[in-house]
Order: C-alpha cells, then structure tokens, then sequence
C-alpha cells in the first residue's frame, strides 16, 4: 500500500470533545473541582519542564501539591485522585461529555482504512472512549503521560506509543489541541503533527489544522496520508 503512515494517534482531553463545551455543560458537576484543577495545572506546568523521566510521576505531583498549597502528600493524593479518576471521570461514565460532531465517524473511516489507532494523554483515559460514543473502535495503545513519568511534550510518552505501536514515530500522526505540548511533542520525536482548533484557526508547525473532523480525512487524503 502507498500510504505515508501506518498509525493515528490522538490527544483525549481537548482534542476528542470540547473542554469549554464539558464546562458550559456540566457547571454545576464541575464547579466543586475548579480550585484543584487550576492548582493542579500549575504544578503540573511546573512538572512539565523535568528533562527526566521519573519512576512514580504521581507521587512527585502530590509530592509538588502539597508543598505548593499545604497539607500532607497522602492527602494531596487523594484530592488530586478523587477529581481526576473520581468525579472527572464520572461524567465521561455517565454519558455527560458530549463529544464533537462527526469524530467517531472519522476515526472509523481512519479504522476502516486500516490504520491503528492509539489514545496518548496526560490524563487517565479508562471511561473516556466509550463515554465520548468510541466503544466500537479498536485502539490498539491506550496511554497515560503519567504512567510514563513525563508529561507531554517531553519526547517519554510520544517514544512510548511508538513503542507500543511498533511503528517508527516517522509513520505515526499525531492530533492533538495544543501546539506547545501536543504538536511540539510529536515533531521532537519525527511524528507528523494535526492540530484541531475550535476558534481561529491558529498558527502551528503542524502540518495541517482542521476544525471539523470531516476535514481531517480529506486532509489527510490531500496531503496523501491515506
Ligand atoms: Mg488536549
């Protein structure tokens, strides 16, 4: 076969669903979270700048949690867990977080294509396929920056799903929403890079961006990716 890559692997959190429309819709679930998850960005920002992997990633965060805004590591833990796996997650369980119009129906053609597909986030992923309509695709990686001791855009988790996939990094796309961390990322490592926006179409060093997920396949065919 012809095609330039073997492998798409997509962002979850920004990328599959909207994070401003989960919000807007889910206020009254989200507001109770907002305070750890605005402290929780800025240690993980802080985080984000290690040069090295490390062996545990989420006791370094609680670790970094609770000197930042008091309290012990155990229960730095347990605040960070019960928002993140526990309440966050549940709205994905619970079928709260809509996800964008015409993504699943992408990822199949991209499946039915013959391409593997794989999920590389910072965040936990468990619920969050089948929560966003994804049940029926087959993803062949599932992987959490965190459980590979960097966060994006550090190259740890990005070689991870290379790894994984057995596929060398210059046949993989990768899609995400953020051009410092999923875009950068990807191109550190020799990945080819998409970037969805919801806006204004941004600048980026990807190699294209698209706005609906229609667009993604035609311009993965332009670019003759597929
Ligand atoms: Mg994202």
């Amino acid at each position: 076969m012809n095609r330039k890559i073997d492998a798409v692997c997509f962002d979850v959190d920004g990328t599959l669903y909207s994070i401003r429309r989960m919000v807007l819709e889910n206020l009254r679930a989200i507001w109770p979270m907002r305070a750890t998850f605005r402290e929780l960005h800025r240690v993980r920002d802080l985080l984000r700048l290690r040069e090295h992997p490390v062996e545990d990633f989420r006791q370094l965060q609680a670790e970094r949690f609770a000197l930042e805004h008091g309290g012990n590591v155990t229960q730095a833990m347990q605040r960070i867990e019960e928002v993140i796996e526990g309440s966050w997650m549940d709205l994905f369980a619970q079928g709260h977080v809509r996800s964008d119009e015409g993504m699943a129906v992408a990822l199949r053609v991209l499946q039915t294509r013959g391409l593997r597909l794989a999920l590389m986030s910072d965040y936990p992923i468990e619920e969050k396929p089948g929560g966003l309509g994804l049940a029926d695709i087959d993803f062949s990686v599932c992987i959490n920056a965190e459980d590979v001791g960097a966060l994006k855009p550090h190259p740890r988790p990005f070689l991870a799903v290379a790894e994984a996939l057995d596929v060398a990094p210059g046949r993989i796309l990768y899609v995400g929403d953020r051009e410092a961390y999923d875009v950068e990322g990807a191109l550190g490592v020799g990945m080819l890079a998409a970037r969805i926006y919801r806006k204004k179409r941004p600048q980026t060093r990807a190699l294209f961006a698209f706005k609906r997920w229609a667009l993604l396949i035609r311009l993965m065919e332009w670019k003759r990716l597929i």
